[in-house]
């Protein structure tokens, strides 16, 4: 059985800067210095753990400045690759806390043109998962007044008699943007689109549509609670590629890849090396 991994499988740059920056505070905190990630820092349990291991805690559900007042004065909060919205930011500067933005710079870029075309008195379209943290931050630099839409089915939530600027979650599949957009061009009075897809999401998916054309079947390595796994997973299967979704290489089943002769693998951004390592070592093995 022949093994071909993705070139750009896994950690995205935004991702691996954010867990180098963490690990790195973890190992240099001096002072009793107690670091804190405001949530999970990425949609994956094995990470978390080592980062647990290395003192490193989790800021869970939902923040309010009473539990940040608790947290004392050593602490250190990281933000997470995915960004915050403007509230969230001053209450955790209202609370004294050290803050070290591990914000994607990619992020940070599309929350400057969320906040520029708020200000400019334009209705803003958010494409993507409505609940997602990256959407959630982006709604704060337009106060709450933008419209999330991740599918056809939601765009009558947007009114196309105001002037619109559209934006993309980073991580957005290209074939859902070109539908949105279409529609919103074809029914919207004024409307200025901004591709903010980000280039390292949009590559790994064109490797995966690109391996799914030369294998019999397809491992996608990440969380299940990953966005951009789970729609690595979509895009794999949409191409009608046997496609199993595993978290690690104890998921593997052996039979799953019986008579198989090309096996793909890729991993969504918040997947480590040394698990895709793992399923690679272990399929290579069978
Ligand atoms: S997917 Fe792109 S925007 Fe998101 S964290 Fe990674 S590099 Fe940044």
């Amino acid at each position: 059985m022949k093994v071909v991994v993705a070139e750009h499988a896994g950690f995205c740059w935004g991702v691996k800067r954010v867990v180098q920056m963490t690990e790195r505070l973890a190992r240099e905190a001096s002072g009793g210095k107690e670091i804190y990630t405001y949530g999970p820092l990425i949609h994956n349990c094995a990470v978390i753990e080592r980062l647990a291991r290395a003192g490193v805690r989790v800021l869970e559900g939902e923040v309010s400045s009473e539990m940040l007042c608790r947290l004392g004065p050593r602490a250190v909060v990281v933000l997470r690759a995915h960004g915050v919205g403007p509230d969230e930011l001053a209450m955790l500067r209202a609370a004294g806390i050290e803050i070290v933005d591990g914000t994607c710079p990619h992020v940070h870029g599309i929350q400057e043109r969320v906040a520029a075309a708020h200000a400019r008195g334009r209705e803003v379209v958010i494409l993507g998962d409505e609940g997602h943290a990256e959407v959630i931050g982006l709604l704060g630099f337009c106060e709450g007044k933008g419209v999330v839409v991740g599918s056809l089915e939601q765009v009558d939530r947007v009114d196309v008699s105001k002037p619109l600027t559209v934006v993309a979650q980073s991580t957005l599949d290209g074939k859902t943007f070109e539908r949105l957009t279409k529609w919103l061009r074809e029914h919207a009075r004024d409307v200025e689109i901004e591709d903010t897809r980000c280039e390292a999401t949009a590559r790994t998916q064109a490797e995966a549509v690109e391996l799914c054309k030369v294998v019999d079947i397809m491992v996608v390595v990440g969380g299940r609670n990953s966005a951009n796994t789970n729609r690595l997973v979509q895009l794999c299967r949409d191409r009608g590629t046997r496609t199993v979704h595993v978290e690690g290489a104890g998921e593997l089943q052996r039979e799953d890849f019986l008579g198989k002769e090309i096996v793909g693998v890729t991993a969504g951004s918040s997947t480590p090396d040394w698990i895709i390592a793992e399923v690679v070592e272990r399929l290579r093995s069978w």
